[in-house]
């Protein structure tokens, strides 16, 4: 079980898969005031940074769920460099369904909505984990601007205008599924370059490594064009935040 190999290549050096930096997330962490002990819940967990630094800082203890291996492996390696190899559990798996065996006081989902279908759902599935008056962590795009035309979301790598919604419309969205914000912490363009750009680095050695690889010509269009991709149209139209969740 694995995510498509692009991602795989083009994302092996980050350590954060999203447009937040590590300022961000521990922003986040500090936001939501966690106390040493409380149980934090990731699907999609990625390389692990989340947990991993939050079981550092603040003294959480985690669980992520991650389909790629890779990824899973680099969340390990994380967690024994930081010290915090007996507070975080990473499993390779779907997350897609996953419900904790004991209930958790945070209930992440960052970046990787479509495991429980869309926004709703995943909240749905994460509400599930949660203990009574416990926090839903949603990370999701929105539309800093919204798009004049399809074309111009299909640039920003959406399949459409509504695959996302301005902030305020997001944050309205929230209630009638039962929910306060409580938090939010936003990405920046900055943080936006940290994400994409770096993924050009890491291709170009990729190529230089892996000249004979059958997938080099796709990772070779890719650096190619995503530059400019990136600058014409995710880098100015699309958002980023994790917003903070608790029921009514
Ligand atoms: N939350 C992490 C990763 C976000 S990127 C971070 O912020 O760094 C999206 C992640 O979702 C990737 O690590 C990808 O491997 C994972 N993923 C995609 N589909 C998944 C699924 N069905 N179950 C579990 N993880 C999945």
């Amino acid at each position: 079980m694995d995510i498509p190999r692009i991602f795989t290549i083009s994302e092996s050096a980050h350590r954060i898969h999203n447009p937040f930096t590590p300022e961000n997330l521990a922003s986040l962490g500090a936001a939501l005031r966690l106390e040493t002990g409380t149980r934090v819940l990731d699907l999609g967990s990625g390389s692990g940074e989340m947990l991993c630094t939050w079981a550092r800082d603040y003294g959480v203890i985690g669980t992520g769920i991650d389909m790629s291996p890779l990824f899973t492996e680099h969340a390990k390696l994380r967690a024994e460099e930081l010290g915090v190899a007996d507070k975080v559990k990473f499993i390779h798996g779907d997350a897609a369904g996953y419900v904790a065996d004991e209930k958790v006081g945070v209930a992440a989902c960052v970046g990787a909505t479509w495991i429980g279908g869309g926004v709703a759902g995943t909240i749905e599935l994460l509400a599930r984990s949660l203990r009574t008056g416990g926090i839903i962590l949603i990370g999701e795009p929105y539309w800093r601007q919204v798009p004049p035309t399809e074309e111009v979301a299909r640039g920003c790598l959406a399949n459409s205008i509504s695959d996302f919604l301005p902030l305020p419309e997001l944050l309205a969205s929230f209630g009638p599924l039962g929910y306060d914000v409580v938090e939010m912490v936003l990405a920046n363009q900055d943080g936006w370059d940290r994400y994409e750009a770096a993924k050009w680095l890491t291709m170009r050695r990729w190529l230089e490594a892996n000249s004979d690889d059958e997938f080099a010509n796709e990772v070779r269009a890719q650096l190619t064009t995503e530059p400019v991709r990136y600058a014409t149209y995710t880098r100015e139209y699309l958002g980023w935040g994790v917003f903070a969740l608790m029921q009514r």
